[in-house]
């Protein structure tokens, strides 16, 4: 979702910037983690065959990020890698348990005594056995013969081997396997402890560019299967981090915004990506999510994005000479704010301003205008979800504006005390869409109880007197009584009733408001200015080269 950036905490903040380099990427190729964690596979199917693309050379990325190269890869367009275990196949999907499935792949093999440097001299042993292959493991080229369902399998069929010297080899906690999609035909083995992991990098013809289809999404790049402590592979996309920006930057602005609005949010993306450390220890730099940017291959690329991209490439945002934190959101409503003011951060080039472009464009920014309404026990419940218990809100009001006329802090009255929120709480706390609104109140009600547990508003009602003088309720409860199905009651005031009146929130904007807004952008696009003018007006103080 592109509308609403993420909120990150201090303490992440703080660690961003002190790792943010002081100079341009230490490599231009980006890891963008695809599948890991909870969504870790047992196999990955990859396809090559439209276009500028066929067949796949194996090997691993080094310390650069540089593909380097094992064996002689293979000029099969549909592949599957698939950790080292007993697979069952069912047409091109691959299950770890007995179903009912058409193809088997055994855990246990033979392997051949000896190794070899050049995966050439492995390849041409293994040729001369049926079921033979080359595994990698750790640096030498190995050869590897058949697939047996049990070690007692493999023991029998080693008893009967008559073939060079060979040992039994059981399937390994780090090792992959690369086969040929719904066969049993391995092309190659890699394990190397979980010190490096397989890398595949699709191959071009006729100079294009590949794509490699990955899981309905169609990916730039070469992809690694990170298979470092058992259990499944994390399929990370190892790509150019302009790749990485086409693929990016139409999810986050919208593919069809104007050329200038997306080339300032190309910067702002390329330089985002270039400093993450936060999934370092996860295998690679970035996520696909809003957690860091939305990122499905080339699935929002089009001709423009590409140009957006293509205009701008290298180019990053500095402040002081490090890479400035690119935060932006979807629209303010009116003026930016201070990081200060929202996260409790000072941050040179994050300062609020009014934006006088945004209104150029309001019409056509979608929810762009919002209300919410709570009732005071509505309003309660929220804040006991945050661990603040002030009784009943009776009322709530905006005690502090920004200088650029966001909410700065936010003050609940209760029935047994007051809590004032500050900065991004103010917003967060409620789930209101920006920071930037007032607050209306009703006039405080009068409730009844009606003796069992419900309480009735009676705001608004008549009062017929002693005399038969009918008159407005004005909500003074001192000689006013109510009948109710259970008989005469007095009143209770708003103090003791469960229903506080209701408050409602007027707004205008969606996102954190701190950085850039990307419906300004696109307005200022739309009014003749370039990316540098966006990135300027929004970031103050960076250097843009
Ligand atoms: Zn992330």
């Amino acid at each position: 979702m592109k509308l609403n950036r993420k909120t990150l905490l201090l303490s992440l903040l703080l660690c961003l910037w002190l790792s943010a380099s002081a100079h341009a990427m230490e490599h231009d190729m980006l890891k963008v983690g695809i599948k890991y964690g909870s969504d870790a596979m047992f196999s990955a199917n990859l396809q090559n065959f439209d276009g500028a693309g066929r067949g796949y050379d194996f090997g691993y990325f080094d310390a650069r990020r540089q593909f380097v190269p094992l064996g002689a890869g293979t000029d099969e367009n549909k592949i599957s890698v698939t950790v080292d275990t007993h697979v069952y196949i069912s047409g091109s999907v691959y299950y770890q348990s007995a179903v009912n499935y058409s193809e088997y792949i055994g855990a246990y093999h033979l392997q051949l005594a000896g190794s070899y440097d050049e995966y050439g001299d492995a390849a041409a042993v293994a040729a001369e056995y049926d079921g033979g292959f080359v595994a990698y493991c750790t640096d030498r080229y190995v050869v590897r013969v058949g697939q047996y369902r049990t070690s007692e399998g493999v023991a029998r069929a080693l008893e009967a081997w008559t073939g060079a010297e060979a040992s039994a080899v059981s399937p390994s906690r780090t090792g992959v396997m690369v086969t040929v999609t719904g066969t049993d035909r391995i092309l190659f083995y890699f394990d190397c402890g979980g010190l490096r992991s397989l890398g595949i990098s699709p191959r071009s013809v006729s100079g294009e560019k590949p794509a490699t289809w990955f899981r309905g999404y169609r990916y730039y790049g070469g992809f690694e299967y990170q298979r470092v402590t058992g259990g499944n592979m994390s399929v990370v996309n190892v790509v150019s981090i302009e790749d990485y920006v086409k693929g990016s930057v139409g999810w986050e602005i919208g593919n069809d915004k104007p050329l200038e609005a997306i080339k300032a949010q190309a910067v702002c993306a390329r330089t985002y990506a270039a400093m993450q450390t936060r999934h370092r220890s996860q295998g690679f730099d970035v996520c696909t999510t809003v957690d860091c940017q939305v990122y499905q291959g080339l699935a929002s690329a089009n001709e423009l994005t590409d140009r957006a991209v293509d205009e701008t490439a290298g180019v990053y945002m500095y402040y002081n000479g490090k890479y400035a934190e690119a935060y932006y959101y979807s629209s303010n409503g009116g003026a930016t704010e201070d990081a200060k003011n929202v996260w409790n951060d000072e941050v040179g080039y994050l300062r609020g301003k009014s934006d006088p472009y945004e209104a150029h464009v309001a019409s056509r920014i979608p929810g762009y205008h919002w209300s919410a309404v709570f009732t005071g026990g509505e309003l309660a419940a929220k804040l006991r979800a945050r661990g603040i218990d002030v009784g009943t809100v009776r009322n709530v009001y905006v005690s502090e504006f920004t200088p650029t006329g966001n909410v700065y802090s936010l003050t609940f009255v209760g029935t047994s005390g007051s809590k004032t929120v500050y900065r991004e709480s103010c917003r967060t706390l409620l789930g209101l869409r920006s920071m930037r609104f007032t607050v209306g109140t009703d006039a405080p009600s009068y409730s009844v109880n009606d003796g069992k547990t419900a309480v009735s508003g009676i705001r608004g009602a008549y009062l017929i007197s002693g005399t038969g003088e009918v008159s407005a309720y004005d909500g003074g409860a001192e000689d006013v009584y109510v009948i109710t199905s259970g008989g005469t009651a007095k009143p209770e005031s708003a103090a003791s009733g469960a229903d506080a009146g209701r408050f409602t929130f007027t707004g205008s904007g969606w996102g954190h408001n701190v950085g850039m807004s990307q419906w300004g952008a696109t307005a200022m696009a739309e009014l003749g200015y370039g990316y540098r003018d966006i990135l300027e007006f929004y970031f103050t103080g960076v250097t843009i080269q």
